[in-house]
């Protein structure tokens, strides 16, 4: 019998030892060879989750745009430089990832740089690395921006963050499309309308067009649609009022992917489809020029592409109430459950052909109750030592980990075909204390 898991993740499957296989590499050897907790990127799949965004621009719109991959999702040099190889551009939300990009030789004017509070300082710094467009969040920013860019003297480009007032059916903090949001300006009340209004008098940055990102975690292309629609809208009257010209349309991210069996998210090209078709009909309408077309995938360009490994430490069976099992990580390498109970589906590395027989709760190692990895999850006959594989942590695992603890990150190990290469190294009790000072 297929596992329920590979359909979520056709690279996965279970070699003649009865170990899960991630590409072509045997999970619990990978343990073996660079310790747990490990995260395990399998690059083939990421590189394989750019190409079919490529190829949806492509078939669906005539390549008119480009897909710019989030780079919060999964910040780091190696990714940086698959990102590039791959042909999309990128989004930064921070100095930080401005940095990590520009030293991995990115292409800077491929990057947008989003955000609704950068400060100065950053504001220099993506300027100075070439930054091809500006997400303004605010006029507090846009003041500042116009400001820094004339003492530069360069003229930049920016796209507004506009709330477009879609509702997306997902969970409160990961919603950003409606008004009572921090993100953006908004439609409704006419602020979206007034900032372009007044940066039409400034003379160091430049208009391109207008962005928006509805939410996270979007499983039907409906929100989408009707992001699209109320954003060609405005592109039209932005054009009839003021004569600006919106020539990108940037939708933002938030493509659904599944973590468990129960979702179902659209295939990519479907979305995209719909998508180009909704805007080709409303240019098509209102007589404008198709928008060069920019979406923002973030999760769903690594998260299936990411499995964590951990070493199963004390299991703790309580009797009429639950088994605890603990493994060597947690909450420091994925706190996605702590914040927002996120679904993940867990397997035993070593035992992925063996039945399941009962439910477990899987544990971190910090000193929070709420440091858990998953809830009632149905696995084997557990053991001190078995190792525990956590799937489609790619997306905002590594980026969201902390030293909380004071426990080292753990190593990431990218995976190529029959090749494998350690990307980021695993955090030493050195570096824990390398800026504390006494
Ligand atoms: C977070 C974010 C994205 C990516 O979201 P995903 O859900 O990972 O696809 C894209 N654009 C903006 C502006 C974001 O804040």
């Amino acid at each position: 019998m297929q596992p329920a898991w590979k359909k979520f993740s056709e690279n996965l499957d279970i070699n003649e030892k009865g170990h899960l296989l991630i590409g072509q590499h045997d999970a619990v050897e990978l343990a073996k060879e660079f310790g747990t907790p490990l995260y395990v990127l399998d690059e083939d799949m990421m590189r394989l989750c750019c190409r079919r965004f490529n190829q949806a621009m492509q078939e669906h719109y005539d390549g008119n745009g480009l897909c710019h991959f989030a780079c919060k999702a999964l910040c780091t040099m190696h990714t940086a430089r698959v990102t590039a190889e791959e042909g999309l551009g990128a989004d930064v939300v921070s100095g930080g990832e401005v940095y990590t990009l520009y030293k991995a030789g990115f292409p800077m004017e491929k990057a947008y740089f989003h955000g609704n509070n950068k400060t100065a300082d950053e504001i220099e710094l993506a300027i100075d690395c070439g930054v091809g467009h500006f997400i303004v969040d605010n006029r507090y920013e846009l003041d500042m921006l116009n400001e820094i860019a004339e003492k530069k003297g360069v003229v930049q480009k920016i796209l507004f963050r506009i709330k477009p007032g879609v509702d997306a059916h997902v969970h409160e903090f990961v919603k950003t499309g409606q008004i009572d949001s921090k993100f953006g300006v908004a439609l409704e009340n006419g602020e979206a309308e007034e900032i372009h209004r007044y940066a039409l008098g400034l003379k160091n940055v430049q208009v391109d067009g207008v962005h928006c990102h509805i939410a996270s975690g979007v499983f039907e292309a409906g929100p989408f649609l009707e992001a699209a629609e109320v954003m060609m809208d405005f592109i039209a009257k932005l054009k009839e009022k003021y004569g600006i010209e919106a020539k990108i349309l940037n939708l933002g991210g938030g493509f659904g992917v599944a973590y468990d069996e129960e979702d179902e998210p659209l295939p990519i090209g479907e979305y995209i489809k719909q998508v180009a078709d909704t805007i080709k009909r409303i240019a098509k309408e209102k007589g404008l020029e198709l928008p060069y077309l920019v979406f923002e995938p973030g999760r769903a360009i690594v998260a299936q592409a990411g499995v964590t490994l951990y070493t199963v430490g004390g299991v703790k069976p309580i009797e009429n109430v639950r088994t605890y099992v603990s493994v060597d990580g947690g909450m420091g390498d994925n706190p996605r459950y702590l914040m927002y109970q996120a679904k993940y589906t867990a397997l035993l590395a070593n035992k992925a052909a063996e039945e399941n027989v009962a439910p477990v709760t899987i544990a971190g190692k910090c000193c929070e109750s709420g440091d858990l990895i998953q809830e009632h999850v149905m696995m084997p006959e557990l053991k001190v030592g078995d190792i525990l594989a956590v799937l489609g942590t790619g997306a905002y695992n590594y980026s969201m980990a902390s030293n909380y603890n004071r426990i080292p990150r753990p190593a990431m190990v990218a995976l190529r075909g029959a090749e494998k290469r350690i990307v980021v190294k695993r955090e030493t009790y050195e570096d824990i204390i390398r800026n504390d000072i006494i």
